[in-house]
């Protein structure tokens, strides 16, 4: 033990993956250490992702059904909008949450290093923070370093007026003018929320879709939610320049019209998130890192050197929070000397809009360009009397079978709470279950969840009939 502190797991990274990762190890004897480089715990998940942009987003549907429900009986005055109030709101329940955090580690006596953590050998690894320097010895690490916002090479990034999702989560006042560059989930999200909040929201995407991973049919109602709400939506168009001026951010759009220029008050780059693999010194721990700074691993969560592990964002896609969870658990058991291995079917993807979007397993794209001819069943929420009362109707529910045993394969869903529902089929899925098991199934009535039992029914062919 040749540093000041000796870890039998070393955790680099607090974020969803990393501080799972810490609490199972310790759960399970171990003495865990967790080097973060931020006071706050909780990585990019709790202090400037999934947790902040849900808060925002909550507050942005409040907003919109209030101007929504005045269709249906009710004159509201448009809500006014406290910036400073909305941003103090959202603070606390990040603080809520990472404070709780601290609260777990110490409960558990994981020791929380503060510093940059680089490693400087295969089992040891300085913590730099101030000028002042920690070595930490360690038996077996787990890297949960996560990832950064891609940065564009002709956009100017070190001009204010650009943001990434972190800047416009910091939410210091409302752009008139907002170019949301990416139709992907973080930047339709955060789309979202200005829009309520007042922005005149344009979005550009480069395929010929938003949410170019999910399914078309899945897509289209929220696009033809935000087409009326949003000043443009630009699909198969490309930024090929923006330029900071006096009066704005000039952006050149290259799309099937051909070119044309455009001002914006705020662009926010949304293009994806790259991994910070590179960053960590790996090379003097002997650990492999491919160009991109994705750390390779097997179904233990270990990379090439056996005794050092990765998760979460900084091991590939799908880049989401609860992969990173489900990773940090498998790596602590394997540490603990258990038999564990990353064996999930299927991981849920869910984009927060209004309408959510879900989906899970295969999607038809994914069935097409495999060959495999799937079987479906559709129900429209337009029948769904739940949906109605909630004043809306344009969801969809999707289920895809596999053609010889009717197992269900796949799922998407658009509607309000598509992403609470997608759980239901991801259990289907892990569990084998098959249409005859959905569709008999007894759901609350009425409930959104009916539309899972309907949409197994309807590839049944025992309902047919859409009220
Ligand atoms: P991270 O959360 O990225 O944490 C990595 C941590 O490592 C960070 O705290 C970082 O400071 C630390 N670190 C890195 N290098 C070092 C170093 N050298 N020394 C010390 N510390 C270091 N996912 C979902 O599932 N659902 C959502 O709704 C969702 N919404 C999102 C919204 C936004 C705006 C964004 C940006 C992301 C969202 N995500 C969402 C993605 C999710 O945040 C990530 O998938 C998740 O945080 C990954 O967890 P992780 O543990 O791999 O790493």
């Amino acid at each position: 033990n040749v540093g000041d502190i000796h870890a039998e797991v070393l955790v680099l990274g607090s974020g969803p993956g990393g501080y799972t990762a810490a609490f199972r190890a310790a759960d399970l004897g171990l003495r865990a250490v967790l080097v973060e480089k931020y006071d706050s715990l909780g990585g990019v998940c709790l202090n400037v992702g999934c947790i902040p942009s849900k808060a925002m987003l909550h507050a942005a549907k409040v907003i919109t059904e209030y101007e929504e429900m005045g269709e249906h009986g009710f004159t509201f005055v448009r809500p006014e909008v406290d910036i400073d109030g909305l941003r103090s709101w959202k603070d606390s329940v990040v603080n809520k949450l990472t404070g709780g955090l601290k609260g777990l580690a110490k409960a558990r006596k994981v020791e929380v290093v503060t510093g940059v953590g680089k490693f400087s050998g295969p089992n040891t690894m300085s913590v730099t923070n101030d000028g002042k320097e920690t070595t930490i010895s360690f038996d077996q690490c787990i890297v949960a370093a996560g990832s950064e916002p891609v940065k564009l090479p002709f956009i100017p990034h070190d001009d204010p007026r650009v943001i990434d999702s972190t800047g416009a989560l910091e939410m210091t006042d409302i752009p008139k003018r907002l170019l949301v560059l990416g139709g992907g989930i973080i930047g339709l999200e955060m789309g979202a929320v200005y829009d309520a909040l007042g922005s005149k929201v344009t979005v550009v995407e480069l395929m010929d879709q938003i949410i170019p991973g999910a399914d078309k049919d899945i897509v289209k109602p929220l696009h033809n939610r935000i087409k009326g709400r949003y000043e443009n939506i630009y699909l198969k168009t490309k930024v090929t320049a923006v330029t900071a001026e006096d009066d704005g951010l000039h952006v050149v759009f290259e799309g099937p019209d051909g070119e044309h220029v455009d001002t914006f008050d705020r662009v926010l780059v949304a293009v994806g998130r790259r991994p910070n693999g590179s960053t960590l010194g790996l090379e003097n721990a002997g650990v492999a890192v491919d160009e991109r700074g994705f750390i390779a691993v097997d179904n233990q969560q270990r990379t090439n050197v056996p005794h050092i592990f990765a998760i979460g964002d900084v091991v590939g896609q799908p880049m989401l929070a609860h992969k990173a969870v489900h990773e940090g658990k498998v790596a602590a058991e394997v540490c603990s000397g258990m038999k564990r291995v990353f064996d999930a079917r299927v991981i849920p993807s869910v984009a927060y809009t209004d309408p959510e979007v879900a989906w899970v397993g295969m999607t038809e794209i994914e069935a097409k360009a495999q060959g495999i001819k799937v079987g479906k069943g559709v129900f429209p929420w337009a029948a769904s009397g739940r949906s109605l009362s909630l004043g809306r109707s344009e969801g969809l529910t999707k289920l895809l079978f596999d053609p010889v045993d009717d197992r269900v394969i796949g799922a998407g869903i658009v509607g309000p709470n598509a992403g609470d529902l997608i759980a239901e089929v991801a259990l289907a899925i892990e569990m084998g279950a098959d249409a005859v098991d959905l569709g008999q199934t007894i759901h609350p009535h009425p409930t959104l969840s009916e539309t899972v039992n309907f949409a197994a029914e309807m590839f049944e062919g025992t309902i047919t009939d859409l009220i």
